[in-house]
């Protein structure tokens, strides 16, 4: 693992205002956040939000897992969607050249006093983790889930459960996941995860049939599958030091060929619902759930409302008890069920 390089910080625009937060009550455990960011995954390939396919085998699983059915993107691109989940701006005022100069959600969430880490298996943090600790995993670690240049999503866990417990302090962990990531979906899964066959395995997706193109892809949401039930069970695991939160949503979509289409990155008012609307999923530990007295009907009864990437900042804020200038309450998606 490697340090990421941080992003130039001149001429910072500090747009918290008083940032405040909610003492949690005296005995409390701590409190440990899952931000997974996934990559290219399109709901439409998700089993548990309606896909015909088995690409949810193990999460299907698990217990009191929140869905969230209509969820769209900021962007239909990584460089636009990540800066814009953590900028508080909205889709509607978002731009990359505002967002990069003014402080961010993982900002405001140290400034509450919440250790946060960016652990990356992507292409960065887009200038995102500038002033918080990061790591780019790296293949020497864990060489095993790893081939040439990149590795698989596993790794995300690897020395996770240490790097957590050795710091019993509140606590989130961005998880940013190689996903999905096409052309070579064939590359993001190890072998043993070839369920759907036969695959496309080139990045001239031209030369491999729609069925070979899908089949690929959905692989690379059945190895998500099992990367994210990983994650949960560590969260699981750690619910009696922590209470314990698991959220997963996608940056964008992609195309597989629908109507002559692939990839992602169309404008945002042609593009197709393949490229943005996306998977978004919630998981809290009993211990959690009963800090803040949610109750699980009402999580669930949230699943067809349409929310976006939007609301993020003001949930992940909500969650932890924390405001600034920017929290908006009606953009908090567990306001409504959270009385305390
Ligand atoms: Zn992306």
């Amino acid at each position: 693992m490697k340090q990421e390089s941080a992003a130039p910080t001149t001429q910072l625009i500090d747009v918290d205002g008083k940032v405040s937060r909610v003492p949690p009550p005296l005995g409390s455990k701590p409190l440990l956040i899952f931000l997974v960011i996934g990559e290219t995954a399109r709901a439409a390939d998700f089993e548990l939000l309606g896909h015909v396919r088995p690409t949810n085998p193990k999460l299907s699983g698990v217990g009191d897992l929140y869905l969230f059915n209509e969820m769209s993107s900021c962007g239909t691109s990584t460089a636009i969607s990540l800066p814009c989940i953590f900028s508080g701006l909205g889709r509607e005022k978002f731009e990359v050249a505002n967002a990069t100069n003014r402080t961010n959600l993982l900002d405001t969430l140290t400034k509450g006093g919440i250790a946060v880490e960016w652990r990356d298996n992507n292409s960065g943090c887009k200038g995102i983790c500038a002033r918080v600790p990061a790591v780019a995993m790296q293949a020497e670690v864990t060489p095993l889930l790893c081939q040439e240049d990149y590795c698989h999503d596993e790794i995300l866990l690897s020395g996770l459960s240490k790097s957590i417990t050795d710091n019993p302090v509140d606590q989130l962990k961005v998880l940013h996941q190689i996903g999905s990531h096409g052309p070579a979906y064939w590359r993001r899964y190890p072998a043993s995860f070839e369920y759907f066959k036969p695959t496309c395995r080139t990045t001239n997706l031209g030369a491999c049939s729609l069925d070979e193109i899908h089949n690929a892809y959905d692989n690379t949401v059945r190895y998500t599958d099992h990367v994210l039930s990983k994650m949960i069970e560590m969260l699981q695991d750690l619910s009696d030091r922590y209470d314990t939160v698991f959220i997963y949503v996608s940056d964008h979509g992609e195309s597989i060929g629908e109507n002559g289409l692939y990839l992602h990155g169309a404008p945002y008012y042609f593009a197709p619902d393949m490229q943005t609307r996306i998977p978004m999923l919630l998981w809290m530990s009993e211990g959690y759930r009963q800090r803040k007295n949610i109750q699980s009907s009402c999580v669930q009864s949230l699943r067809n409302l349409p929310f976006s990437h939007d609301n993020i900042y003001h949930t992940v804020l909500g969650m932890a008890d924390i405001k600034n200038a920017f929290y908006n309450s009606t953009l908090d998606i567990l306001k409504v069920c959270r009385p305390l």
